[in-house]
Parts: C-alpha cells; structure tokens; sequence
C-alpha cells in the first residue's frame, strides 16, 4: 500500500490516469481539507474546470461532502469539501503479550468504543473474546456509521499476504490464523500486520507527535517492548521482502557468543536491549530469551519500576538502563548505515527513560555512522507507543482507501 506523494505531483496531472488524480484530490482533501475547489486547483497547479468532474465523483462516491460556506471579504463564499470520515469505522484489535484492547474508530482516527482483556495462549479463545466485544460495538454504534474493516496487530512475524500469524514467540503462536472465523462472522475485511509495521503505518497515515507529514517518506519505526522490532517505510511504502518477513532488525548479531535470544540465536539486539533484557540486567539474572520473561514475571518487576528506581538515584538501574541505551544505539547505527532513513522513531516505555538512553544511542549511532548527515539522524519518541499500536490497527482499514492504486 504506497502513500500517495501529494507533496510532488505536478508531474502527474493531465497525462496520468483518471484514478491517480482522483485519489490525489481525495489526499489533498484528506490532508488540508476543508478546502474549496479554487484551493484544490490551486494546490494541483492545473486548471479549476479539470478539478470540478474528479470532485463531483469523490461527491458522488461519498467518499467527501460539501460543509459550510467559507466567509470572504467579497462575499463570494466558496463551498468547503471535507473528507467524510465521522461515520465511516474502523474496527482496531492491539494484541499485547499480557493484554488485548479492541477499539472502534472512525477514518478521522478518533475513538468510538474502547474495550480490552488479558491476552489468552489460545488464539480461538482470543478471537471468541473479540467476536463478542465487536458484536457489542455493532449493536450500540451500528447505526451511527458504517464498519468497514477489521485491522489486527500482533507482536510477531505476520505473512500480510495470506495473513497467517507466523511466528510470535512471546505468546508461543506458530502458523496461527486469526482472520477466518472474524471474516466469515461479519463479512468484513480483516487485516494482519506485526505491529511495527503497523505503528509506521499509523505515524504515516494518521500522524503522529508532530501531525501529519506527507513529506515522510523514509523512515523506520522501532518497537522496543517485549522484543525490538522495526517497520520500514521507504518511498512511501513499507518494505515486506521476499517472505512478507523483513524488518527483524532486532535479530541483527551484536555479539555472536552473547546471551540465548527468543529466536534461539546468540546475541541480537533484541537480547540485549528489549524491556525484558533490560529488567533482567538490573536483577543480575542471566538472560535466556526462552525462561528469563517468565521468572522476571514471577518477581513482578516492570520496565517501569526499574525506571522509576533510576529516577530515584539506583545507580544499578541508572547503569542497566545506559547499558540498553549503548546496545540499542548500535542496533539504531546498522539501521541508519543500510538504509539512510529520514527519520527513527522509536515507541515503548524505554523512551521514559530517554535523558539515560537517547545520549548512549547519540554517541553510539555518532561513533558508527559512515557520513555527518547520517550521523544528524533524527529521533522521534513514541511516548503512546500502545496508543500507536491501536491506530495501527485502524489504520489497516483506513489506509487501502487512500493508497496509490497499484500499478498492473
Ligand atoms: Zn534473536
């Protein structure tokens, strides 16, 4: 799905195809709106009779509406279009190690309906859950907007082509499906993404801390929570490889004899610098991917609590959380040498503890990186990263009807 780039289309106004033009005005209208005809053809630099055909068709999709009348000084006042996204929803299902929230939204990302429970083993169980809840969406909320799909975000490796979960190791899932039972009850379109892609999918297509950016077209967002994960998004799109596997940044070797990761290798990033790496390194416990989470779960210690220790002068947590930061900077410096991003942006509860980590990751990316320029990258911090998660999710519904229509 490739965002369209409404920052540079002049090149594509009268030769281009009927479709591309239309969805570059339902962009515009999306991104700027409400805006008035005159602005449009302004924007698009071409001629207002060529605007007036593709609006009335985005008018009479329903895809967009006329508003209120703009004041001007001369008392013309131009009719303003405006995307229609209030009763338009998305269905958003945030699947967490511990814990599940489903929420209904509409196109404008704001929340409807909100509801959450612990995160079963068995995925059929999960579903049930979630069968019930969006039942009960429907019955209060049906009648204010139409639902148009179901976005599924979970921690692991999604095939987004046949939408099989492959692989999530914190929850034990293997080759597990968890689209078929909500499609067939419904008859809605359900999507399935690992949720870094789908947290770079929500900062591309519904903002993020600074707003919406159509000029962000590289950049990379990385997951640090129970694993390190990244979404890349290169040239409006996000990268799926081969195997619809690639973005497992965090299994990159830093230290081939290093501890045992969940993925069974040595020494990735995601052993050293996940929530649970760093947990572990405050305890003094050796970190085994497979059994460290379970007995650090035993002991009820969170990211959070270690954080908080640092706040209060522990050296041992200030140490343990400055050690994740020099990791994670190296892991932060191979991404930026491969693939020259715009921008990191980087969401989970280590950004609380940025005034520790971000100076270890600057030093570290400054020491490793090739060029100045790549050196000056930019972080971002995802302070709402289970926020993003859930717009994530939406935004698997929302992004198809935006999209550059693919190219045959
Ligand atoms: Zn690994």
């Amino acid at each position: 799905m490739r965002k369209i780039d409404i920052e540079n289309f002049q090149r594509a106004t009268r030769d281009t195809p009927r479709e591309v033009n239309r969805r570059i005005v339902l962009n515009l209208i999306r991104e700027h709106g409400p805006v008035s005809r005159a602005d449009l053809a302004r924007m698009m630099g071409i001629a207002r009779g060529m605007i007036t055909p593709l609006v009335n068709e985005l008018l009479a999709d329903d895809l967009i509406y006329e508003g209120r009348t703009a004041r001007t000084a001369r008392g013309r006042r131009p009719t303003l279009l405006h995307l229609r996204s209030f009763d338009r929803f998305a269905v958003g299902i945030n699947v967490g190690t511990s814990h599940t929230v489903v929420e209904l939204s509409d196109f404008g990302g704001r929340r409807v309906a909100v509801d959450g429970f612990p995160t079963p083993e068995d995925p059929r169980e999960l579903t049930a859950t979630v069968e019930t809840i969006v039942e009960g969406f429907l019955s209060i909320h049906g009648e204010a907007g139409t639902v148009e799909g179901i976005g599924f975000v979970v921690p692991g490796m999604v095939d987004a082509r046949t939408r099989r979960v492959l692989r999530v190791p914190t929850l034990g899932w293997r080759d597990v499906e968890v689209h078929t039972a909500l499609e067939a009850r419904f008859g809605l379109p359900v999507r399935v993404e690992r949720d870094a892609v789908a947290c770079a999918m929500a900062r591309m297509w519904l903002g993020g801390g600074a707003g919406a950016q159509p000029e962000l077209r590289d950049f990379v967002y990385v997951v640090v929570a129970e694993g390190v994960g990244t979404g890349l998004v290169v040239n409006g799109s996000p990268v799926r490889g081969r195997h619809y596997t690639a973005g497992e940044f965090g299994h990159v070797p830093l230290d081939g004899d290093g501890p045992v990761c969940a993925c069974g290798s040595r020494g990735c990033l995601e052993a050293f610098a996940s929530d649970v790496a760093t947990i572990a390194r405050y305890l003094g416990l050796p970190y085994d991917g497979r059994t460290t989470r379970a007995e650090i779960e035993a002991r009820g210690v969170t990211l959070c609590d270690v954080i908080a220790r640092a706040d209060d002068g522990d050296q041992g947590a200030v140490e343990a959380i400055r050690e994740t930061g020099r990791y994670l900077g190296l892991g932060l410096a191979a991404i930026v040498n491969a693939l020259d991003p715009s921008l990191l942006v980087v969401g989970g509860d280590l950004c609380r503890s940025w005034s520790l980590v971000g100076d270890e990751v600057s030093a570290t990316i400054r020491r490793r990186a090739l060029t100045p320029g790549a050196a000056a990258i930019p972080i971002e911090l995802d302070q709402d990263h289970a926020g993003t998660r859930l717009r994530g999710a939406a935004a698997l519904v929302v992004a198809p009807s935006f999209a550059a229509p693919a190219i045959a």
